[in-house]
């Protein structure tokens, strides 16, 4: 029988799953379930010849959903001759307790709640999603993969703000970065499409979604980030602010009455792209919108390229210099014009555009978009944060189950 590896990625109200064959590394097949915990619940499993749509849910919880799921693979499986040998989960907030991806026992469960405070929308979540798959699977090994375990290896010097020491000793305010899964999978394939070591590189990869961050990275391993504490700092966002002065939380709970509360919240879901725009926070309606003339969303793609280009040449302190510049996500996939401003603003770095390549890179393609002569190298690599769960799931499973034969 073959072995299969289940991915979760358990939010407040949705369940991503996927399975993955752990040897060919192929993805079988995927779904998601939305409106998690609310009698509107739905699945959705992608099957490879006829997608299914469930929304007669019994239990709507994360427990009743998985085991719907399941119970749904369950013939599936038997036709393809399929075990699931291994469940990887993705966790948001590992905050110092890990540095890299762990089997999930109660140890380390209870690591990942202390985390929670750090990620009180996230962690809870994640951690049902655990139980739910312990639960439905007690025989298989769970394996938690943070988003901010690669980033563990930064200094002090990148990860403490100036700010009271006892925010930092008591109560774990500092640099903590995310998307790590997606920074080590990019920095690790451009090395491997370059054909040059990790060792060799002083790389800024740059993850652009509807959530953007940048890693620095020297010999293979992080040494800063853009993102902070929580995903709010660094990049413009598809709507979050990313940096700004501290001072504007005050003013504004001064002049309009906001709380706290109601504050972080425009920073996080009215700002950024959309909040500067007025108009969307999907980079392609922004972009199809300047090219009609439209002027605030022509000031908000400026804005967003500048803060970028600006942020990557920070990072040259911390790296010596840049020699290689790695476009990931969404936006750093498929949008030539973001990443046309942005090399042209960095062309004091070295970087040349090849303006050919760079149109001809997208949907899923990687490679170089600059030339052959150019002093620094940038390049598209498509991001694949499921797949390396299952690796991450799939290895650690397989000592555990040697470790138990021997
Ligand atoms: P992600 O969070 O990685 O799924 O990325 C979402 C972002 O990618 C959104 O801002 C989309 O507008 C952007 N995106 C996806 N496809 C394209 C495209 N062809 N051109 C420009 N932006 C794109």
């Amino acid at each position: 029988m073959a072995s299969a590896v289940l991915v979760l990625n358990c939010g407040s109200s949705s369940v991503k799953f996927a399975l993955y064959d752990p040897e060919s590394r192929d993805r079988l097949l995927n779904g998601l379930a939305e409106r998690v915990g609310t009698p509107g619940a739905a699945i959705t499993i992608k099957f490879p010849n006829a997608p299914l749509t469930i929304s007669d849910l019994d239990q709507t919880d994360h427990h009743g959903v998985l085991a719907r799921i399941l119970d749904e693979l369950e013939d599936w499986r038997a036709e393809h001759d399929l075990t699931i040998t291994a469940v990887g989960h993705r966790l948001v907030h590992g905050g110092e307790e890990f540095a890299s991806s762990v089997l999930l026992d109660d140890e380390a469960m209870a690591a990942v709640e202390r985390c929670s405070p750090l990620a009180p929308l996230h962690n809870p979540a994640n951690i049902a999603g655990v139980e739910a798959a312990r639960a439905a699977l007690p025989d298989i090994p769970q394996v938690g993969v943070f988003d901010t375990a690669f980033h563990q290896t930064m200094p002090p010097v990148a990860y403490r703000y100036a700010v009271p020491t006892e925010w930092y000793a008591d109560l774990g305010v500092r640099r903590y970065g995310f998307h790590g899964t997606s920074h080590r999978y990019v920095s690790s394939a451009a090395a491997e499409l370059l054909g040059r070591p990790l060792s060799e590189l002083r790389m800024v990869t740059a993850h652009l979604g509807n959530g953007s961050s940048l890693a620095a990275i020297r010999d293979g391993v992080s040494v800063d980030t853009s993102m902070g504490l929580t995903p709010l700092e660094g990049l413009v966002m598809g709507t979050r602010s990313g940096d700004l002065d501290p001072g504007i939380l005050g003013y504004i709970a001064d002049r309009t009455g906001a709380t706290l509360a109601e504050i972080t919240n425009d920073l996080n879901k009215r700002s950024g792209l959309l909040g500067l725009s007025g108009l969307s926070n999907d980079m392609r309606e922004l972009i199809a919108a300047v090219e009609t003339g439209n002027e605030q969303a022509a000031l908000a793609l400026d804005v967003f390229c500048t803060r970028l280009a600006k942020y990557i040449a920070a990072l040259a302190v911390p790296l010596g210099g840049i020699d290689t510049l790695v476009f990931t996500g969404g936006i750093g996939e498929n949008s030539q014009p973001v990443r046309a401003r942005v090399l042209e603003q960095l062309a004091f770095l070295g970087f040349e555009l090849d303006h050919d390549a760079n149109e001809r890179t997208v949907r899923g393609l990687s490679g170089p978009i600059t030339t052959a002569d150019s002093r620094a190298i940038a390049l598209v690599v498509p991001t694949d944060e499921e797949l390396v769960i299952a690796r991450d799931a799939h290895r650690l499973a397989s000592t555990t189950t040697s470790l138990l034969e021997s």
